[in-house]
């Protein structure tokens, strides 16, 4: 059997992983009917997909060859299928992780067979060294080439109280990744160089398991040159730069609030998308008055004939002063609400959030012979007991 490279059986038939053989065996004859050569008489491509469709149907249509490809990504006449279902039922060297480059792990595999081929550089091992880096180059040169998106950015953005409130512009230093002007994104202006992973060998040394083994070079894809990197870029394909942003703080924006600008972060690689910028609105806090969503708290002192006999009052809201009536008898902690004196909402048009007073009764200091003696009348009017009620309850 010849070196065996990772290839997607499954795919090249049409069928699901979870095919039965029936579906195996109906979608290779459809398949075979289509591209055999006696079909397409002198049709070179058409040849080359007949062998590999014929090459899927060998693996998948044999239950054990199914096992072990299924279980190793590969098949190959060298791995014994006790050694795959043993790594299967110990999780190990799984398709999936493999095909995300996991360290692969020979520790199920029976070399017993090959091993002295190996010592006298026999093809049992060359085959293996075949089939890694066949795999490994493959995965690293889709992962190089491809375009990948640019990831997000989050930045906090500070912003005052009164901005917050009233809305305003922003503008935030936002440092992010942009495509570069040099290059492109594309890495490279053109030439090579000798690669610096393997030193024009093309194959790097890897440990799997206990055994050490030459792979392909994943930089160089095993050809001794990578291409020269981009001078400005140093093959980066993106530059950072730091950019003054301007955005506008609507009226009644919160602390906490997400703003997403699309495609205003990192720049993409190969032609990717760029990501998306994501600021995290914080805003500042004031010494009187404290936010909470579009409602304002503010403790207010009031005398104690103020609370005692009620009134108007002066109270400070955030479009200036505004009377609050103090109803007779208010007791110190009582809170009052003041109806859309707070934050015009940013969400809802048209909507306010309420002012919530907490009153704070401020006892006078007694410090002259008649204000001492009009309290002690005062006591001697209203002889009740505050304490009472808890009296009654312990
Ligand atoms: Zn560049
Ligand atoms: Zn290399």
């Amino acid at each position: 059997m010849p070196p065996t490279q990772h290839k997607d059986y499954y795919g090249l038939l049409g069928v699901k992983k979870t095919a039965t053989p029936e579906e195996i065996r109906k979608a290779f004859r459809k398949l075979a009917r289509k591209y055999h050569p006696d079909v397409n008489p002198g049709d070179k491509k058409s040849e080359e997909k007949f062998k590999e469709i014929s090459e899927a149907n060998d693996i998948l249509s044999d239950e054990k060859k199914r096992k072990i490809y299924d279980q190793f990504g590969f098949y190959s006449d060298q791995i014994d299928p006790a050694a795959a279902e043993a790594a299967a039922r110990s999780g190990r060297g799984s398709h999936s992780a493999q095909q995300e480059g996991a360290p692969f792990d020979f520790g199920g595999f029976d070399f017993s067979e090959e091993a002295p081929g190996a010592a006298s550089g026999g093809q049992g091992w060359g085959n293996f060294r075949d089939i890694f880096s066949g795999m490994f180059s493959r995965d690293r040169a889709a992962q190089a080439e491809g375009p990948q998106p640019g990831t997000d950015l989050e930045y906090q953005v500070n912003v005052d109280f009164w901005t917050a409130i009233r809305g305003g512009v922003a503008r935030p230093e936002i440092q992010r990744q942009e495509v570069c002007v040099t290059c492109h994104g594309r890495s490279t202006m053109g030439g090579t160089q000798t690669c610096p992973e393997c030193h024009g060998t093309g194959q790097v040394t890897q440990m799997g398991g206990r055994m050490k083994f030459n792979i392909q070079c994943p930089r160089c894809g095993g050809t001794g040159k990578v291409q020269n990197p981009c001078p400005t870029c140093h093959g980066e394909g993106v530059l950072y730069r730091t950019e003054p942003l301007e955005f506008r703080i609507k009226p009644g924006t919160r602390d906490g609030q997400r703003i997403r600008l699309a495609g205003k972060g990192n720049a993409g690689l190969h032609g990717g998308a760029p990501g998306d910028l994501y600021l995290i609105i914080r805003t500042g806090t004031h010494p009187v008055f404290t936010r909470t969503g579009d409602d304002i708290h503010l403790t207010l002192p009031v005398t104690v004939s103020e609370a005692a006999l009620g009134g108007r009052i002066d109270v400070p809201t955030i479009d200036g002063r505004a009377q609050l009536r103090i109803p007779p008898g208010t007791q110190s902690g009582q809170k009052l609400r003041m109806r859309e004196r707070g934050v015009p909402s940013a969400t809802k048009e048209g909507t306010r959030g309420d002012e919530i007073v907490t009153v704070e009764v401020a006892v006078p200091q007694v410090r002259d012979e008649r204000s001492r003696e009009i309290l002690k009348e005062f006591a001697k009017l209203n002889p009740e007991d505050p304490r009472e009620s808890i009296w009654a309850k312990v």
